[in-house]
């Protein structure tokens, strides 16, 4: 990636730049570097999208940069705000796609899911996302406006901005691997002091395993790591999980066990994602087999009913799996949570794309927005 990304328009888009692209942006204006946390803050603090507002920034340099640049987040085209609290954002990308982003409230805490490129292409059997294909990357801003159109919809910013947002998680659309580069830089601002100030403790990375991806973030991030690993073994992972043909589970752990433990605080665990599939993955030997697999690795695994949706024949556990595999789980002392479902009345799907907009794939399938809330408990 070059140092500093212009984005199809002529004029180059501040808001997903890091903080040394930023500095780098203004070197090459024959500016000092320190402009770069000035703007940092006035975008990701106090929400700001117009140079004019930048009292701490000269006349004649807000006219350069009124020139050259611009601070510009997708196009929210709906909001809806369900009866629990789940906000959705139904967002415009370029090209004419649809993304959604949707903010989930639990009590202190607010988590907001995230998305990370148009479609994917790694066509998981029970994903609509993946049945969809892959369509494009999003780009640092598009993923970083994400937050800042939620922030500013809650009225977070500034300095007396109450902090809904306090928690991020990349499961929305896409795989955040296989678009790096941006959703490196976009976790990077989320957690930055002068941007949003997130807990690396509360910015989760979720991956179907892409293993040299994972084994290049050491260093690059400190953000939390959640694997979707969704079978107990290679045989059945691989049915569910097409690119574990490529990277098996056990390469995967090694790698997912290097990052954790690259991470300076070293209590820190793995979220084991498990999407629960009716007589597929669910039933008893299949948690005595992942608690054996797990058994030595830092984890909490986080149990997710599947979520039906038309082009799929699969179907949601029933009741008595899903908690019978969970106390099995538990008695074999693993911290075990169950996604429960949120927002339902507004088809809070996390991070589904809404459709190309006007699409038919708007009655989409409703799945894990329902609540990522207890990903990062235990
Ligand atoms: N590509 C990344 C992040 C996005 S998917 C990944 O795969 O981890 C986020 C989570 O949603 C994954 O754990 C995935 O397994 C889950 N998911 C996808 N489709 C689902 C469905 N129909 N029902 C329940 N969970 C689903
Ligand atoms: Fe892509 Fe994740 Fe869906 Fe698999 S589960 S197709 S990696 S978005």
């Amino acid at each position: 990636m070059t140092a500093v990304s212009v984005i199809e328009n002529p004029k180059t888009n501040l808001l997903g730049l890091s903080q040394q692209k930023l500095e780098q942006f203004f070197e090459g204006l024959g500016e000092k570097r320190f402009r770069a946390v000035q703007v940092l803050k006035w975008i990701h603090q106090m929400g700001v999208d117009s140079f004019d507002e930048m009292s701490n920034i000269s006349k004649g340099l807000r006219a350069k940069l009124n020139q050259l640049a611009v601070i510009e987040a997708p196009e929210v085209l709906q909001q809806l705000d369900s009866a629990d609290g789940t906000r959705k954002f139904i967002i415009r990308v370029a090209g004419g796609s649809a993304i959604e982003t949707v903010f989930i409230p639990d009590g202190e805490r607010g988590t907001l899911c995230v998305s990370s490129q148009v479609g994917c292409s790694l066509d998981c059997s029970f994903c609509s996302t993946g049945k969809q294909g892959f369509n494009r990357d999003l780009s640092a801003a598009e993923i970083i406006g994400q937050v800042w159109i939620a922030a500013k919809s809650f009225g977070q910013f500034g300095p007396n901005g109450p902090r809904k947002i306090t928690n991020v998680v990349m499961m929305g659309m896409g795989e955040p691997l296989l678009n790096f580069d941006n959703v490196v830089d976009a976790m990077n601002l989320m957690m930055h002091d002068n941007c949003y100030g997130i807990s690396k403790r509360r910015v989760t990375l979720s991956t179907s395993g892409v293993v040299p991806a994972l084994d290049k973030l050491r260093g690059l991030t400190d953000a939390c790591l959640a694997i979707s690993l969704h079978a107990p073994n290679d045989e059945l992972r691989n049915k569910l999980v097409p690119i574990n043909k490529k990277y098996p589970i056990a390469m995967l752990l090694e790698s997912s066990v290097r990052y954790i433990e690259s991470l300076p605080d070293n209590h820190r665990k793995i979220t084991i994602e498990y999407t629960l599939i009716d007589q597929l993955n669910d039933r008893t030997e299949h948690a005595r087999q992942l608690a054996e697999l797990l058994r030595d690795i830092p984890v909490k695994i986080n149990l997710i009913p599947f979520n039906p949706f038309p082009q799929s024949d699969y179907k949601r556990v029933s009741n008595n799996a899903l908690y019978r595999f969970r106390d099995i789980l538990t008695q074999e002392g693993f911290v075990t949570t169950v996604r429960t479902t949120r927002g339902d009345d507004i088809d809070a799907a996390c991070g589904q794309l809404a459709g190309q907009v006007n699409d038919k794939t708007r009655r989409q399938q409703r799945y894990q927005a329902q609540a990522i809330r207890l990903i990062n408990e235990g």
